[in-house]
């Protein structure tokens, strides 16, 4: 018996790790990586062969679509909730105009907007900034004045 002729039930020996462990599962709620992103929870019903052993998923033909959107979906959305938490929690606490804060993070002005219309994504290194200022605000305000001139009003809050 192979990958593509089995059944739910059947156990067949995994090509990866050879152990006879490979059933047909259900995908949902585990976490997989998309590019820069780890711990992206699938929530949507996927069943493909997995190891029970090695845990190898082999994702082929008619579900590889519907994974790869699922994840897509999973990473854009994980991308834009950075911006969201920057933005509500520098809204809240700073006051600061929002092309300033561009400036300030090194992006293009609106680039925060595009971000919100998930018309980009941001880098690895820009969203931990984002994070790191939405987390812990003042914390990540002095990380930024690490390498940034922060304007009068930021560097005030930091003395
Ligand atoms: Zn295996």
């Amino acid at each position: 018996m192979s990958m593509r002729t089995m059944k739910p039930g059947d156990v067949v020996r995994c090509p990866s790790c050879r152990a006879n462990a490979l059933k047909l599962r259900n995908l949902k709620e585990r976490a997989f990586s998309l590019r820069d992103e780890d711990e992206l929870v699938l929530d949507v019903d996927i069943t493909a062969p997995a190891c029970g052993a090695c845990g190898e998923v082999f994702i082929k033909g008619a579900v590889q679509k519907k994974f790869s959107d699922a994840l897509e979906r999973l990473y854009l959305a994980r991308k834009r909730e950075a911006v969201v938490a920057f933005l509500a929690v520098t809204d809240e606490r700073f006051h600061l105009p929002r092309h300033q804060w561009e400036s300030l993070l090194g992006v293009s002005p609106g680039y925060l907007s595009r971000l919100l219309r998930e018309r980009r994504v941001p880098s690895t290194s820009l969203e931990v900034v984002l994070r790191a200022v939405a987390r812990d605000p003042i914390g990540g305000l002095r990380m930024l004045s690490y390498t940034r001139k922060l304007p009068k009003e930021l560097e005030a809050m930091l003395a």
